[in-house]
């Protein structure tokens, strides 16, 4: 048996309990899980206001990583005791998004903690297969569980967004929570574009200001949107990503970016932008909304904070016996960084 904090019902608290611990069956591999890092979504998730047609109960906790306890028969590609960083975007390995490599946006998901798979708020956790661990040199497996959503996210975003992002045109990043830091350190990593960043915290912009942003604005601020348009020159961001996702959000994003530019959208808050061309649309703007990211882009990341290019953001690690009271301070905006749970 194991421990794990499980999802019952909507809008109450996970339960913590003990359940089987799960065991390889061909081709499969348990983790021990080190670090389980507690995501916005996980929030959208338990509040009920994010619907996958979850079957309750269920183990959340799609930011993993840890160490190999046991592989099934036929595994070679991994071995007991090994650290690794658990892929999390599980599809059904058949599907044409599947076999051209973006298994997260397969169209009958199996992401981890997310379906009928339980996640990694739990001892141990079983993969279905072992493409899904990038192996770890030097990260620690708690340090490295956040880079495999909240770096993974923000990487893939911005590197399918690299054309619009040139140097003689600043980058608009909204929110600077988790994602959004993490996509400040990518943006300063992956390109030369000047880094404005808009969060209504002040802790916030601080950190942002802290991880090279150039510009770091209160969006509680009604001048906002002049001042980004100011500091592109009068016409705007050559690209902007929103990681917030909230109406007034979206309405900055596309009110800032300049003609032939790029919003792209990572939050979740179920925000919707209101556009018409001649009134608030630039012509030839593109928008996207994308999705986690790759296994490829999972391994080019973690080869990224293996070799400390890449730098994980401020991390505070908890166990899974406080695993409600971590979900109070994110919702009430008191963790700066990322939560990790180490069960
Ligand atoms: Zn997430
Ligand atoms: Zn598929």
């Amino acid at each position: 048996m194991m421990r794990a904090a499980r999802l019952h019902a909507y809008a109450e608290p996970l339960v913590i309990e003990r359940v089987p611990r799960p065991e390889p069956d061909q081709g499969q591999v348990v983790v021990k899980v080190e670090g389980a890092g507690f995501c916005h979504s996980d929030l959208h998730i338990i509040d009920g206001d994010l619907k996958l047609d979850l079957i309750l109960p269920l183990t959340l906790g799609h930011e993993n990583a840890g160490v190999v306890a046991e592989v099934g028969h036929g595994v070679r590609a991994v071995k007991p005791g090994d650290p690794v960083a658990v892929y999390g975007g599980w599809g059904c390995g058949y599907c044409d998004m599947c076999i051209t490599g973006t298994e997260q946006m397969c169209s009958k998901p199996n992401w981890v903690g997310l379906s009928d798979y339980d996640g990694g708020y739990a001892e141990y956790l079983l993969v279905p297969h072992a493409r899904y661990l990038v192996p770890l040199k030097e990260l620690e497996p708690k340090v490295a569980a956040p880079f495999t959503d909240a770096a993974l996210t923000p990487y893939r975003a911005i590197k399918r967004a690299l054309p619009a992002l040139t140097p003689d045109r600043p980058v608009l990043v909204i929110g600077a929570g988790g994602l959004g830091q993490f996509g400040i350190k990518l943006l300063r990593l992956m390109t030369a574009s000047p880094i404005i960043v808009v969060d209504v915290n002040e802790e916030k912009l601080q950190i942002a200001r802290e991880y090279g942003a150039h510009y770091a604005l209160d969006g509680r601020d009604p001048e906002v949107a002049a001042q980004v348009k100011d500091i592109g020159s009068g016409s705007g961001v050559g690209a902007a990503f929103d990681f917030v996702g909230a109406d007034s959000t979206l309405e900055l994003a596309f009110a800032t970016t300049r003609p032939g530019g790029k919003v792209t959208q990572i939050g979740l808050a179920g925000g919707h932008a209101d556009l018409k061309l001649f009134t608030n649309l630039p012509f030839e703007v593109m928008f996207e909304g994308t999705l986690w990211g790759s296994i490829k882009e999972l391994r080019e990341v973690i080869a990224l904070a293996d070799s400390g290019r890449l730098t994980p953001i401020e991390l505070e690690f908890e166990s899974l016996d406080r695993i409600n009271a971590v979900y109070e301070n994110l919702k009430a905006g008191k963790i700066a960084g990322r939560a990790v749970i180490t069960p």
